[in-house]
């Protein structure tokens, strides 16, 4: 036996609620999951983990990202036209390098707080793949695939599609599958970047390949009005009703976003059998949007919890983004009943894990999974103090008060990332070192944009209120 984890609370999200458990003992061997039950004092194990004063959860997963992007964190908020005002200035001088840099802190930030599982999704993807396996991380990984040329359009303008840009982007996509694909934890999706990016003859190739490869489609669907204009113009449908009739709705989509679905759209999605990913945090501060991922569950859809991108959300943390899933909810439905607690924390693991089809290898406690697991430390303020009886709040405390620093042990694959609150392999040092004149030199390059574009934050700095 590798490792006994003895546990004060653990919640095994088996079945249908959070499957509660008192003072048990999780044994590892192999790196996965072979035995739970009550305490005892076998001590036959390489290894007796303390988690006495602990709660003890299947690793959250994080299933849309753009951990690039963070090389921007803090650069577009509080601006109406997030793309243009907001990112654009900034993302045009991005290097791939920087953009590398912003990953690695990106994805530290997230395992700090829990995040075992990374749905990435960029254009250059292997590097993070080799960083994730560096760490010990899992990864569900997706090659974004374009044919809409990058440059500015004139309102009303339909975008121009170039055939060769979608091809390499395929092949790229195709080239990471082979290389990565069931290994070193990582699984690798097709990741048409939306409807109106890419040709209908496109889309269609991709979802024959992922359905050849048994993977998934990862794509925004109907993310916003911009979509939903061009959809309209090219085809004279929304996107909804072009997906469906092109057969684009069923099990192997992970439709991120529905910012722009009217909720009858959102049930067409849902009895599809398609699966979605909810940004609460990003969508609130991109759009001052709530999607409703409600009404996707009530139609049978499995819904996961995404943190999409820094320059907007500002962070990576499943901790923040299952509390702003049920606020955001609780506030759009006036009605404090509607997005409870456990049913955030049931979409931050097991049905995130349904929803991206990994729910075989990860998302609950269960003999022969992965040793997958998280580990929150009751003796922060912020987690006390616990009652059990008549009621249990330690859930409550984690999606309400938590703020991801009470995490204090994970293990992915039954290999330790976290020691009290440490990484056993501390990048962090290294990659301040690597930052060092990167924000100064990316803010040199953007100026020029960003005082042209002149938008809200560039006021705000100019009369020196922010
Ligand atoms: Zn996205």
């Amino acid at each position: 036996m590798d490792r006994i984890l003895r546990c004060a609370h653990a919640y095994t999200l088996e079945d249908d609620g959070l499957g509660y458990l008192e003072k048990v003992d999780i044994f590892i061997d192999g790196g996965k999951i072979i035995k739970i039950i009550p305490s005892s004092q076998e001590n036959k194990a390489e290894e007796i983990i303390d988690l006495t004063h602990h709660l003890v959860l299947p690793g959250f997963i994080d299933a849309h990202m753009h951990t690039g992007m963070n090389i921007l964190r803090g650069l577009a908020q509080d601006t109406s036209h997030w793309m243009m005002h907001g990112l654009g200035p900034f993302a045009q001088v991005v290097s791939q390098e920087e953009e590398l840099l912003g990953s690695k802190l990106a994805i530290l930030e997230a395992a700090r707080a829990g995040t075992t599982s990374f749905g990435d999704y960029e254009t250059n993807m292997d590097e993070v793949c080799g960083f994730l396996k560096k760490m010990g991380l899992r990864g569900q990984i997706t090659a974004t695939v374009r044919e809409a040329l990058h440059r500015v359009y004139a309102p009303g303008e339909i975008y121009e599609f170039d055939q060769k840009m979608g091809e390499e982007s395929l092949q790229r996509n195709l080239a990471l599958f082979e290389k990565w694909n069931g290994k070193d934890k990582m699984r690798i999706f097709f990741g048409p970047q939306g409807a109106d990016f890419l040709s209908a003859e496109l889309l269609l190739r991709l979802q024959r390949l992922a359905k050849e490869k048994h993977t998934k489609i990862h794509m925004h669907v109907q993310q916003g009005d911009r979509e939903t204009y061009q959809i309209q113009k090219r085809y004279g449908k929304r996107p909804v009703a072009f997906l469906k009739e092109l057969g684009y709705l069923d099990k192997s989509l992970l439709a991120v976003h529905l910012t722009d679905c009217l909720d009858d759209e959102v049930k067409i999605v849902a009895q599809s059998g398609a699966n979605m990913i909810f940004c609460p945090a990003s969508i609130g501060i991109i759009d001052g949007l709530v999607p409703s991922a409600d009404v996707f569950q009530k139609e049978g859809g499995m819904v996961a919890l995404g943190s999409d991108q820094a320059p907007g959300n500002n962070s990576h943390n499943l901790i923040k983004e299952m509390y702003c899933a049920a606020l955001f909810t609780k506030i759009k439905r006036q009605d404090p009943e509607a997005m409870p607690a456990w049913k955030v924390l049931r979409m931050a693991t097991i049905e995130g894990a349904r929803a991206c089809g990994v729910d075989e290898s990860v998302g609950s406690l269960e003999v022969g999974k992965q040793a997958d697991i998280i580990a929150i430390d009751l003796r922060r303020p912020s987690m006390s103090p616990v009652f059990t009886h008549p009621m249990r709040n330690l859930v409550p405390n984690l999606v309400y008060s938590a703020r991801g620093d009470e995490v204090d042990f994970s293990m992915v694959g039954g290999d330790i990332i976290l020691r009290e609150g440490s990484f056993i392999k501390d990048e962090l040092e290294e990659l301040f070192e690597e930052l060092k004149g990167v924000p100064e030199s990316i803010g040199h390059r953007a100026e020029a944009g960003f005082n042209e574009v002149a938008g809200s934050n560039y006021r705000w700095m100019k009369e020196g209120l922010l």
